[in-house]
């Protein structure tokens, strides 16, 4: 099969392609390697029927020159706070134009069309756990709002073509996900503890580290969003872990899995960060039989092994 991935070069994206391209297809990975990374896409060009395109979403895609393409992935947008928030404007248009871009190719070429939601569309949400009914609790004008409304008005967008154009649509609203592939500086709270413990460097906890999230290894995620793909559910659905930690004990969790000391900082809690995050997974479980099967042990010390050797290949 033919499978285009928009931001490929990214953490989840350069995983995803990875494993499409280990099942046999034919992968188009657009990227503006806004904050994907060019050396993903060279190991994945070791692959015959991989191909690179440096390109924009925002900028509209030509159908003529990719060819057949049988399914699009959307994952093209920054995830991390730090850097969603750097540019909010271009967050929105990633999400909202270049959603539509990509809409308008899978409309045309008449490929099957995935969105990577968010857990975001639900803000900082006054139920738990969140199942995919609930309409959530956003602060329109407040920090996150250029990610949480992109991704909200992508969902309406691709729900749009849906019922507009009869687009076959999958709606993957993505949960925490960390593992090797993340970028050092990425700025999520994992890869921020684990290079900071690794080096011996005090952690930074934002607010009480009483705000909880559930974190799901990205090999899971990976595995989920190919059989979202592969179902023939069209409305909106869950993927993650429902395992739900506070960002304090995931400090402890990191310094004891890497058998390391912790020093901890405490920093001015963040504005609108979500105080509790844990997903009903049911609908996935009964729809996909999906269950992420990484501990969180296990992914920490993989995720680990991963940063210590990107450490040394630097120094080496
Ligand atoms: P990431 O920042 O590592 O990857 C995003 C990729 O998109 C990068 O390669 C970036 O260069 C590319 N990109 C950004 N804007 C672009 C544009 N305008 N045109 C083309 N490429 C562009 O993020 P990630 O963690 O891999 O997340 C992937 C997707 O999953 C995102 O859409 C994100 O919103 C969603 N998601 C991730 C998580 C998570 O915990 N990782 C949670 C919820 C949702
Ligand atoms: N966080 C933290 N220290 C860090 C990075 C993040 O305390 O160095 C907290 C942050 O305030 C949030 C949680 O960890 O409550 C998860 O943050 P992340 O940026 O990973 O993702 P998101 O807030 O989008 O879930």
């Amino acid at each position: 099969m033919s499978i285009l991935v928009a931001g490929g070069a990214g953490f989840i994206g350069a995983a995803l392609c990875a494993k499409l391209l280990e099942l046999g297809h034919t992968v188009i990975c657009v990227d503006s390697l806004q904050t994907g990374s060019a050396q993903a896409v060279d190991r994945l060009r070791t692959f015959a029927r991989f191909t690179f395109l440096h390109q924009d979403i925002v900028q509209p895609l030509n159908a003529g020159q990719l060819g057949q393409v049988e399914q699009v992935y959307n994952l093209a947008c920054p995830a991390s706070p730090l850097h969603y928030q750097q540019d909010p404007v271009k967050t929105i248009e990633t999400n909202v134009i270049g959603t539509r871009n990509l809409l308008e190719l899978a409309r045309v070429v008449r490929a099957r069309f995935l969105l990577a939601s968010t857990s975001e569309v639900y803000g900082s949400p006054q139920r738990k756990p969140q199942r995919e009914d609930y309409w959530g609790n956003v602060n329109t004008t407040g920090p996150r709002a250029c990610y949480d409304e992109g991704k909200r008005c992508a969902e309406a967008l691709v729900q749009a073509y849906h019922t507009q154009h009869q687009v076959d649509i999958r709606i993957a609203r993505i949960f925490n996900t960390y593992g090797p592939g993340m970028q050092r500086d990425d700025g999520r709270v994992v890869s921020n503890f684990v290079t900071r413990i690794l080096d011996g460097d005090p952690i930074e906890i934002y607010g009480d580290g009483h705000q909880t999230r559930c974190f799901c290894y990205v090999d899971d995620m990976v595995d989920a969003l190919i059989a979202l793909m592969s179902s023939d559910c069209t409305t909106p659905m869950n993927l993650g872990s429902d395992r739900e930690v506070s960002v304090a004990n995931l400090a402890h969790l990191v310094g004891q899995t890497l058998e390391k000391p912790i020093i901890v900082r405490h920093m001015p809690a963040l504005v609108d960060d979500p105080q509790e995050r844990r997903p009903d997974l049911e609908k996935c479980f009964r729809v996909l039989g999906w269950r992420a099967t990484t501990s969180l042990e296990a992914g920490l010390l993989k995720t680990s092994a991963f940063f210590a050797q990107t450490q040394e290949n630097i120094h080496a």
